[in-house]
């Protein structure tokens, strides 16, 4: 087992919220190390191609992932990926992190950047084309079908909202969902309704996706007569809701109903010292420019509450 360590600030996540963070903490000369439970990058490493990240007219996931990890790094911010914490406290001014190797490190602040997940429908060949056809961002990806005709699952605010936001794109959106009716507002019931692009299959399921290189074709049960039809598609979208990564949080700090961690304005949450940013936070939009935005947030504002901390308690700093 490593001895114990002590850092300024420690990051949980290594997405693009988590490496931000890294980068503004570690140039402002603050001991930093970012703990990751997947691969360095989070999401992005998931996404093929990112072309609304200003300033970089197209970039795949990865390329950016690596060029955020290499800046942090750059500052001397340290990285521990694919490693998962087994016990976390954050309600005292020093905060304690054991990992699953039994390593202990500590820190005087800790920002939180667990990122979340789509919920997915999890049935065959969603896995094979998921960003080969697949997709649970109509911000990202709605541009690449162009001209053609695809599926948006799901029956709340976001499939309605994005089914009509895909119609500046698909020659024809068909929105699937099982129930006879939305769990939407009014509003976006009617303005999907009215959109003669758009057409609605209910009570219905999609039970397996299928292809080759990309996806090609859905089945679709009907739920009432149990009966499954093929349709030939370009792509399918699906918002049936989201799931930040939070499970390890619970009663560790203050969560919504969603269970996403809730924020001030300066990313700060319930506890001194304890910041939050990027998709686990409740917030509405999911981007890595939002999360980039909220990691810059976040670290500046652990950096001020770091040199707070500093001038009270002059030996809390380790740089
Ligand atoms: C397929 C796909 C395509 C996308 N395309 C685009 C696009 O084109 N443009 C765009 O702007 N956005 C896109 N997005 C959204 C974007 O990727 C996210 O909004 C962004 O990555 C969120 O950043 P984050 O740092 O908050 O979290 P994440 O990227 O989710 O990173 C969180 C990190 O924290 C780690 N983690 C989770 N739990 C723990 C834990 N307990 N301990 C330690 N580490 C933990 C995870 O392993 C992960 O590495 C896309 C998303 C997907 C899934």
């Amino acid at each position: 087992m490593e001895s114990y360590k002590h850092y300024d600030a420690i990051v949980i996540g290594a997405g693009p919220a988590g490496l931000t963070a890294g980068i503004y903490l570690s140039r402002a000369r603050l001991k930093t190390l970012i703990i990751n439970e997947g691969t360095t990058g989070g999401q992005m490493i998931l996404t093929h191609e990112i072309a609304n990240y200003p300033g970089v007219e197209s970039i795949s996931g990865y390329q950016l992932a690596n060029i955020m990890k290499k800046q942090a790094t750059a500052f001397g911010c340290e990285i521990r990926s694919n490693i998962s914490i087994q016990n976390i406290e954050l309600n005292k001014t020093l905060k304690t992190i054991t990992l699953s190797d039994g390593n202990l490190y500590t820190a005087d602040s800790v920002i939180l950047t667990p990122g979340g997940r789509s919920r997915t429908l999890g049935v065959p060949g969603e896995d094979i084309f998921k960003g080969r056809g697949i997709s649970y961002c109509a911000t990202c990806d709605g541009d690449f079908f162009t001209n053609k005709e695809i599926i948006v699952v799901g029956g709340g605010n976001s499939a309605l909202e994005e089914a009509v936001s895909l119609t500046k794109y698909a020659s024809k959106v068909t929105i699937v969902h099982q129930f006879d009716h939305f769990q939407a507002f009014e509003h976006a019931v009617a303005e999907a309704s009215a959109n003669s692009r758009i057409q609605f299959i209910m009570e219905s399921t999609i039970t397996a996706f299928h292809g080759n290189e990309s996806l090609e074709y859905v089945d679709i049960r009907n739920l009432k007569t149990g009966r499954t039809n093929r349709f030939k598609t370009d792509g399918v979208f699906i918002f049936i809701g989201y799931i930040p990564n939070t499970e390890f949080l619970k009663s560790k700090v203050e969560l919504n109903k969603w269970e996403e961690i809730v924020v001030k304005n300066d990313m700060s949450t319930n506890l001194e010292g304890v910041y939050a940013a990027g998709d686990s936070i409740a917030k509405r939009f999911r981007q890595v420019t939002t999360a980039v935005g909220d990691g810059t947030v976040a670290a500046l504002a652990a950096t001020n509450y770091l040199h707070e901390l500093k001038a009270k308690h002059k030996h809390f700093i380790t740089v």
